[in-house]
């Protein structure tokens, strides 16, 4: 895609799932990849090890590099942290992906107040946080940085017994918006995605049980669960040139999943 050789990337949460496919695509499209990571070492190796496999193939070099970086999004001096290991290595940033995400599972009426702060604090103030450091750098150095957050099909369709999480994605589209109208006319963008239920560690209960994948694919106009390789494609698109004139959107990934599978046929005159 145009315009993503040479940039440099931090991909939050790039350990497993969605991230560790991001990673692995901006490297395969010849981005330097910082690799953030909260704990699993290994697997950031991992994520690591195919990023530069599929950037350089059986090269031992080839212009692009690779960094892992541990942090907690939800710690702020983490993300500073972060922020500076990112330029001192690389020497600027040019995209950022808002990734890090946990979910828990509670009747509304008894989830803690503790366990409500702890996805928000990772889910969107984490997210606020590093697109803030991200766009104080592309200021600095008057550079037309890009983010992209990674929100979900439940921006928009409300999820009962996860309302943390639903109000962490309802509040990234808000987060996406803001910030790309408030820094439109710096060239800096900012978009989302938004992926419907996709194969990855978050969903092993079902990803995991073949009875439970059918029930969650019923729902899915196209009949299957996403990749984390389509969402990584989606993610390349946005951070390229060729979506040089998208910002303040978010792009549903979903097999159909928003167009409400109940409504294919007619069940009103
Ligand atoms: P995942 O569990 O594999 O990935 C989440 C990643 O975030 C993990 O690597 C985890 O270590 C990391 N993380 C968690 N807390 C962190 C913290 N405090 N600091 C840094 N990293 C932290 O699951 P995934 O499906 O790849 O999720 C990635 C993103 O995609 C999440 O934001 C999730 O909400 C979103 N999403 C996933 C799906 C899906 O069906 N899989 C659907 C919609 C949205």
């Amino acid at each position: 895609m145009k315009g993503l050789s040479g940039k440099t990337a931090l991909i939050t949460g790039a350990s497993s799932g969605i991230g560790q496919a991001i990673a692995i695509r901006l490297a395969q499209e010849g981005c330097n990849v910082a690799i953030n990571y909260r704990k699993g070492l290994e697997e950031a190796q991992d994520t690591e090890e195919m990023a530069m496999q599929q950037a350089c193939g059986q090269a031992e070099e080839c212009g692009v590099r690779s960094l892992l970086i541990q942090g907690d999004v939800s710690q702020e001096e983490d993300i500073l942290k972060m922020m500076s290991t990112v330029v001192e290595q690389f020497g600027g940033l040019d995209i950022l992906v808002n990734n890090a995400g946990i979910q828990t599972e509670s009747p509304s009426h008894e989830i803690s107040a503790d366990a409500f702060d702890k996805v928000l604090s990772v889910n969107l103030r984490g997210a606020f946080l590093c697109a803030r450091e991200a766009i104080k750098q592309f200021l600095a150095d008057q550079k037309p940085g890009t983010i992209i957050n990674i929100s979900s099909v439940h921006e928009i369709i409300p999820r009962p017994s996860y309302l943390s999480y639903s109000i962490s994605k309802g509040g990234m589209e808000n987060l996406t918006k803001t910030l790309a109208l408030e820094y439109a006319a710096q060239g800096i963008r900012v978009n989302a995605i938004a992926p419907g239920a996709t194969i990855t560690p978050i969903n092993r209960d079902w990803v995991e049980n073949p009875d439970k994948q059918a029930v969650v694919e019923s729902h899915i106009p196209m009949g299957r669960a996403g990749t984390a390789e389509e969402m990584a494609a989606a993610v390349a698109f946005l951070a390229s040139d060729d979506a040089a004139y998208i910002t303040g959107q978010t792009l549903f990934i979903d097999g159909g999943l928003t167009l409400y599978a109940d409504f294919r046929e007619a069940w009103s005159a």
